[in-house]
């Protein structure tokens, strides 16, 4: 089974926990929900998962057809990063301490033997200490960049189910974090301007509106035009002088402004 991307509507990303979409390169998480019908993120409590977006409960945690809840998602490569950086640290001192030991042996007694002991010593040390450090960043990256992604997807889908309008504290219910947690990842997903722009209502609330993504690279019968959301930029570059109809445009701007998201992402060190 297959199911649209939840942040381009790129077709078919496969079903599974943390499949990256090809387009985007968001991880996707949860499975379709049978209420809802959204494929939100689970949320655990009391060893049974429900649904981000509209609270239903999907089964017990130990289930078949499990899906990983939202706030166990990263958390293993984040403390494994950390795990790893703490080694990398240690082994940086180890090394030092054994190093600073050999090389006063090696000069205490005329040692060469000793000094290129010392000299071995620093080396492999820092090369450990190097690889620990770099892969529990890694890790700790990986881990952030799931569980980014997974809140995301979650808060689009909360929001989905409330219309398509969700606020920092309803979405700090929904993800179970700070209202300040909440409010800095909704304001970069506004910020991309991908699938939500921030509003400010009359009583001074800024609430996210989420819109669909105009679906990319779907099949000709099912494409449609952009949906509201997505500046048209009338004045797009046209091709070799070519007239090019709006719907045309349209896709080239919305193609050019997922490379650049990759392009970022990519920056990121994804
Ligand atoms: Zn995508
Ligand atoms: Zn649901």
């Amino acid at each position: 089974m297959a199911h649209a991307c939840y942040v381009c509507s790129f077709y078919p990303v496969p079903d599974g926990e943390g499949v990256e979409c090809s387009h985007c390169h968001r991880l996707q998480y949860g499975n379709k929900c049978p209420r809802c019908g959204q494929n939100a993120p689970t949320r655990s409590k009391d060893f049974r998962v429900f649904c981000t977006a509209c609270g239903f409960e999907r089964g017990p945690l130990s289930g078949s057809g499990l899906t990983m809840p939202i706030n166990m998602v990263g958390k293993p490569s984040q403390f494994g990063g950390i795990a790893s950086r703490v080694l990398g640290t240690a082994g940086i001192a180890v090394t030092l301490l054994l190093v600073t030991l050999v090389t006063l042996a090696a000069v205490a007694f005329s040692s060469t033997v000793l000094g290129a002991l010392a000299v071995l010593l620093a080396t492999f040390g820092s090369v450990v200490a190097f690889l620990l450090l770099r892969g529990g960043k890694k890790l700790q990256q990986q881990g952030e960049r799931a569980q980014h992604d997974a809140r995301e997807q979650a808060v689009a889908a909360a929001a989905k189910a409330r219309g398509g309008v969700i606020t920092a504290s309803d979405a700090a219910g929904v993800l179970n974090v700070s209202v300040n947690e909440a409010d800095a990842l909704l304001t970069s997903i506004a910020k991309e301007g991908a699938i939500a722009h921030a509003e400010i209502s009359h009583d001074g609330v800024v609430k996210y509106v989420f819109h669909e993504a105009a679906p990319v690279h779907v099949a000709p019968t099912t494409a449609q035009q952009p949906a509201t959301g997505v500046r048209v930029d009338v004045n797009g570059p046209a091709g070799a002088g070519q007239p090019l109809n709006p719907k045309e445009v349209a896709q080239q701007r919305v193609d050019r402004e997922f490379e650049e998201l990759k392009k970022t992402r990519v920056a990121k060190g994804d």
